[in-house]
């Protein structure tokens, strides 16, 4: 039942998206091979994954259709996995290239391509998993797609065909990248895994998965797999941020402001981090490669829900529920909910406005409604504990057993414990 209405109201919303931005027919679809000029242009799909793994989705969202530089992002998480940060940006940079995707530009010096979600970035990606031959690097990349998609995926192979037999420019770039030396396998192998991988089979339902993994820190969400490490997902999400929208990055950047990543078949993501992943498929396609419909309808799901990355509320609920001085020796200042650096900033500026009057006297936080504190809260907790005990107040505290907030505190199981040893102490 919960489901069906939740279904029903985020379904709704994603339908009306549907409505409202179907209707616009502009756009061309990519000929650069047959099967792609193919594709019905009227075709229009939107899905949202949860955190949590709820699925919603409207119109076509079922439609099959190749992933293409969708995948871009997810094979770059694999490749940080495997060889870390600093092993990876040797091979590839992390710049938007400002040129067309599939251009022929290598830093010089380096031969570094610019960032791996342009064609050169991409294959050169590839290129540097570990593997045996093409069939062992293919797999591994298939797999990767599939544990973030949650089910197993497979190869349009008309496409793959296609894409092998007008690849000359991919092959190219292959080529340029291994005498320069930012390829690490040879440079047919590259290619080849990478149009297989360009042409992997998914549906709007399968990349919003891939997209909500991103947002829950490289957790899937629906199969409960860790499919990256938390930090490669913060890595691949700022790439995608820069680099994920072509020469559109900017704009999208600006007017949308998520992480996203977009692919010549018509298919786009986006990650509003922490929250969830969104995914629409539509194949006419702006002057920059971005699926037309698509975009103007997530640019209205971020504007009406400001999902914009820079805009960052302050937590609505309020963080000091009491501050107070009892004229004497006793201060006390309690505070509930999840802290953050905002919300731990407001207990430190509500001890610091309420501190006892007569030495020695005693402050007692009581943080036991507290539930969470994050790295900075932590680090301003424990400053402020320290800071009041160096001033020769003596700091009783309330809190969650497993807060560590130093030891110049004296713990207490309750408030009334709490103020019981402040009258006696000192
Ligand atoms: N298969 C395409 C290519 O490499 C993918 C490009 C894309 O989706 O941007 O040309």
């Amino acid at each position: 039942m919960a489901r069906e209405i939740a279904s029903e109201v985020v379904g709704e919303l994603l339908t009306e998206l549907c409505r409202a931005h179907g209707a616009d027919a502009s756009g061309d679809l990519a000929a650069y091979i047959p099967p792609l000029a193919l594709a019905d242009p009227g075709a229009f799909g939107l899905a949202l994954v949860s955190r949590e793994g709820h699925r919603y989705q409207a119109g076509d969202a079922e439609i099959r259709f190749t992933i293409q530089s969708v995948s871009k992002p997810f094979v770059y998480a694999l490749a940080l996995t495997e060889l870390g940060l600093a092993e990876v940006t040797r091979h590839v940079g992390t710049e938007p290239s400002g040129e067309a995707f599939n251009a022929i530009s290598l830093e010089p010096g380096t031969g570094r391509p610019a960032n791996p979600m342009i064609n050169a970035g991409a294959i050169a990606t590839t290129g540097m998993l570990a593997a045996e031959g093409p069939e062992e690097r293919f797999t591994r990349v298939l797999d990767v797609l599939g544990r973030f998609a949650g089910r197993g995926l497979d190869v349009d192979e008309e496409v793959y065909r296609a894409e092998a037999q007008t690849g000359d420019r991919n092959r190219a770039l292959a080529h340029l990248m291994r005498a320069s030396g930012s390829l690490r396998c040879p440079p047919t192998e590259a290619a080849e895994v990478y149009f297989r991988q360009c042409a992997v089979l998914v549906d709007t339902v399968d990349v919003a998965v891939m997209a909500a993994t991103l947002a829950a820190g490289g957790l899937n969400p629906v199969t409960g797999e860790q499919v990256v490490p938390e930090p490669v997902a913060v890595q691949v999400l700022a790439v995608m941020a820069t680099c994920g929208m072509y020469d559109g990055s900017g704009e999208w950047l600006l007017r949308v402001g998520l992480p996203a990543k977009s692919g010549v078949s018509g298919g786009v993501i986006a990650v509003s981090p922490g929250r969830f992943g969104v995914a629409g498929y539509s194949p006419p396609l702006d002057a920059a490669g971005n699926s037309v419909r698509v975009v103007s309808a997530l640019r209205e799901l971020s504007d009406r829900f400001g999902l914009h990355l820079m805009h960052n509320p302050a937590p609505s609920a309020p963080t000091v529920t009491e501050a107070w001085r009892d004229g004497g020796r006793l201060a006390l200042v309690a505070a509930q909910g999840a802290l953050d650096f905002t919300a731990a900033e407001r207990v430190v500026h509500a001890v610091g406005a309420c501190l006892p009057d007569e030495q020695p006297g005693c402050l007692v936080l009581d943080l036991h409604r507290v539930t969470d504190a994050d790295a900075a809260a932590l680090a301003l907790l424990r400053g402020v504990i320290a800071a009041a005990a160096s001033t020769g107040l003596l700091v009783g505290l309330v809190a969650a057993p497993d807060m560590t907030l130093g030891d110049r505190a004296t713990v207490h199981d309750s408030r009334d414990a709490a103020i019981a040893w402040a009258a006696t102490a000192g």
